[in-house]
């Protein structure tokens, strides 16, 4: 990443060329896009998934507010321990949009919700939703949480 590309659209957006689509991943990626697939982490068009306009004004409002809280805690600067608490807590706004965007996305295809975790805390050993012992991960994170629908 150049120092321009903070003023630049993202361009190189990879999207799932899968021919089968199993499952999603709701994750904030930098990108404009954040609902993808599980299996090979690609974007996926949400025409290509004939989402409805509820569901893409659940998912979007959900990017919104944590590409905000996203961003100030990648700042470092005087909102950085605020966003994070927010972007951590299980009851917290911007999670339970995320939660509820992930069940209108489960009506088509099972979906799971990628949860905040900074890389300098411990490792997370129980589901931030549960907190059942999270199970080993498939693909992305540490660890993942089937009942909730949740990896982190
Ligand atoms: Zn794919
Ligand atoms: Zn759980």
């Amino acid at each position: 990443m150049s120092h321009y590309d903070k003023l630049r659209p993202s361009a190189d957006l990879q999207f799932c060329d899968c021919k089968e689509l199993r499952e999603l991943l709701l994750v904030h990626r930098l990108t404009d896009n954040p609902v993808h697939c599980f299996a090979c982490n690609g974007a996926l068009d949400p025409q290509r998934l004939g989402l409805s306009s509820k569901q893409v004004d659940m998912v979007s409002s959900w990017h919104g507010q944590f590409q905000a809280l996203y961003s100030l805690w990648l700042d470092c600067g005087e909102y950085e321990a605020w966003a994070k608490v927010q972007l951590l807590k299980r009851d917290g706004q911007v999670n339970r949009d995320g939660l509820a965007a992930v069940a209108a996305l489960s009506a088509l295809l099972p979906t799971y919700y990628w949860w905040f975790h900074d890389e300098s805390d411990p490792e997370p050993l129980c589901c931030p939703v549960c907190g059942d012992k999270l199970s080993a991960s498939r693909k992305h994170g540490h660890g993942q949480c089937d009942a909730c629908q949740v990896v982190i």
